[in-house]
């Protein structure tokens, strides 16, 4: 075990994520943007036996795994207790020249946009893979649920489709941030963002949660003010009573596909229109930020 990750847990990962976002050259957009996909990240914990990971199963669906569940599946050789376990979330946000491009946007997502959907994900997988690989070395047993075999989308007669394994609960969970009117997560980088998790044998004291409303950042839901994101999206998929996922699923494919394909040339898609131009685009949205 090296002195660094004896000292201190949880600066230990926080600093291989942060080196792996600001130093490698990994963190690119590819193709004709030289440039990172994600600038400087935000990190947060929360233990495996929170009970907001059971809760879940009610708010996202009955399959959605507790840390738990997705540990002794991986390890079925290992027999642990949830609170041994800690979930490591990180925040990824979209940089400035990505965000200020798909501002200008008003139909179909910008190049860097697009690119950092497919291949900004591709740096979240292979974080995701460096986090449970350097864990694994230093006698930590880890694993990317986002990235396990049986992880899948399910039909959901709630919410239409859901996972068996969220990254933003997650997140959420880890203190790092609060769902907004169009589902996505506003955190104090922002919502225009990706986010990943690695769930751990490890002791990390959680991260404090600064709310306790999961919707307590979004102007709409805790001042009654804003919407802005429901005039952003091109299809109507964002009302105030939510997010249409159906619609937005049908733009996001084939639609924009076709279009990043026949502009942009690869295959991909995208549109986080909803994400910028909003006031919670770069941080946590304040009344004043809010414009007639
Ligand atoms: S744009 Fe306004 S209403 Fe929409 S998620 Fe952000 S704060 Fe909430
Ligand atoms: S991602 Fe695009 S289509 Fe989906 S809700 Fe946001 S703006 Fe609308």
């Amino acid at each position: 075990m090296t002195t660094a990750l004896k000292a201190d847990p949880a600066k230990w990962i926080e600093d291989i994520i942060r080196d792996f976002i600001e130093l490698s050259p990994e963190n690119t957009l590819q193709g004709p943007f030289r440039e990172k996909a994600f600038e400087h990240p935000l990190v947060g914990f929360s233990r495996g036996d929170d009970p907001l990971y059971e809760s879940y199963k009610e708010f996202v669906g009955p399959y959605h795994w507790t840390p738990l569940e997705i540990f002794t599946q991986t390890f079925p050789g290992i027999r642990v207790k949830a609170g041994e376990l800690a979930v490591i979330s990180w925040i990824l946000p979209q940089t400035q020249a990505t965000r200020a491009d798909n501002r200008q946007q008003s139909t179909y997502p910008a190049e860097r946009w697009a690119r950092a959907r497919i291949f900004g994900e591709e740096v979240n997988v292979k974080l995701r893979n460096r986090v449970v690989d350097v864990l694994q070395k230093a006698g930590h047993a880890a694993v990317a649920p986002m990235l396990a075999a049986t992880w899948e989308r399910k039909k959901s007669d709630q919410y239409v489709f859901a996972s068996t394994w969220s990254e933003r609960h997650a997140a959420y969970a880890a203190g790092l941030g609060t769902f907004g009117l169009c589902d996505g997560l506003i955190t104090p980088r922002g919502k225009a963002m990706r986010t990943g998790s690695v769930v751990a044998r490890i002791k990390i004291p959680p991260t404090p949660r600064p709310y306790n409303d999961h919707r307590a950042y979004c102007l709409f839901y805790s001042q009654g003010i804003c919407g802005k994101c429901i005039t952003r999206c091109p299809v109507g998929a964002l009302s105030e009573n939510g997010h249409d996922k159906v619609k937005c699923l049908e733009h996001l494919r084939p639609a924009t596909a076709e279009y990043v394909k026949a502009n942009y040339h690869f295959d991909g898609y995208g549109c986080g229109l909803c994400q910028v131009g909003v006031p919670c685009e770069s941080g946590i949205p304040v009344n004043q930020d809010v414009k007639s």
